[in-house]
């Protein structure tokens, strides 16, 4: 604004810079950010699993379940902007699983799988990592050109696209899983976690050790790429060595584990699938 033009009444001046900072904030790109559309992802892939029925919204394994997931979401949340959830879902085969914003699914078999608090934990801390590393939106931009294909194929029935890309995403985190790399990369920051949480950190190789002997069918899917699992210990034990300021405190022996306890033909109650019309 010239200086010389003092005379402008403030009647004036005062418009003009509510168009001057309209202009302006008009003119700042919005920018579309990655967590929006987390957020979105992750609620479209909630309502997929609530309408096959799979989400459990009560039950006692919640009991078990909810004082591990509290305090790894204690530690693990000032590294995720999104809120940590998590749920059991009713699936066949043990088996954990995180979306992109913030929600895990712990299959309630699951529980029954793991021998100890320690493997429980080390798959959530495992499981919250993914998200913190942001490898299922990662996995979504490797396969994008099959869900273009089927966006585009199915998008006449109405859905809309994040749902799409939702059903083939669950189906992908279901079958392909992860790379080597991304999962060893999961078990070192799931490592951090669980030992920040005071859970030892062992828990997981434990796991791996436990599944190596056990029936084929039996194997959590998280963790059945079976070439891949020796790696994914040395990694670990490499860590622990790496920083004994952290992890020499954690015994390596499963015998110092803490029972897990879980209620025995636990009931549960299925979050109802939403009727036609609703949000
Ligand atoms: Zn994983």
């Amino acid at each position: 604004m010239p200086t010389s033009r003092f005379s402008i009444s403030r009647f004036w001046i005062m418009p003009l810079m509510a168009i001057l900072s309209v202009a302006c904030l008009a003119q700042v790109p919005v920018p579309e950010p990655v967590t929006d559309q987390e957020t979105e992802l992750g609620q479209a892939m909630y309502k997929q699993l609530r309408d096959k029925g799979e989400i459990i919204e009560s039950s006692p394994l919640y009991d078990t379940l909810k004082p591990v997931a509290e305090a790894i979401s204690r530690v693990a949340q000032p590294r995720y902007p999104h809120p940590f959830k998590f749920f059991l879902v009713h699936e066949t085969q043990p088996n954990a699983f995180a979306t992109p914003g913030g929600n895990v699914y712990v299959v309630d078999s699951l529980l029954y799988f793991v021998k100890n608090t320690e493997q429980l934990a080390g798959t959530l801390c495992h499981e919250v990592s993914h998200t913190i590393h942001r490898d299922g939106v990662a996995l979504m931009e490797k396969e994008r050109k099959i869900e273009e294909r089927e966006v585009a194929a199915a998008i006449l029935l109405g859905p809309t696209r994040a749902h799409l890309i939702a059903i083939a995403l669950i189906g992908k985190l279901h079958s392909l899983g992860y790379s080597r790399d991304a999962e060893s990369k999961a078990d070192v920051t799931g490592s951090d976690i669980c030992a920040e949480a005071n859970y030892n950190p062992w828990g997981l190789i434990w796991l791996f050790q436990d599944f190596q002997n056990a029936d084929v069918g039996r194997i959590p899917q998280l963790l059945s790429d079976h070439p891949a699992n020796g790696t994914r210990i040395q990694t670990l034990e490499k860590h622990f060595r790496d920083n004994p300021s952290t992890f020499s405190k954690f015994s390596r022996d499963p015998k110092s584990a803490t029972p897990l306890s879980v209620p025995k033909e636990a009931p549960a109650v299925f979050l109802r699938p939403e009727t036609k019309g609703g949000n």
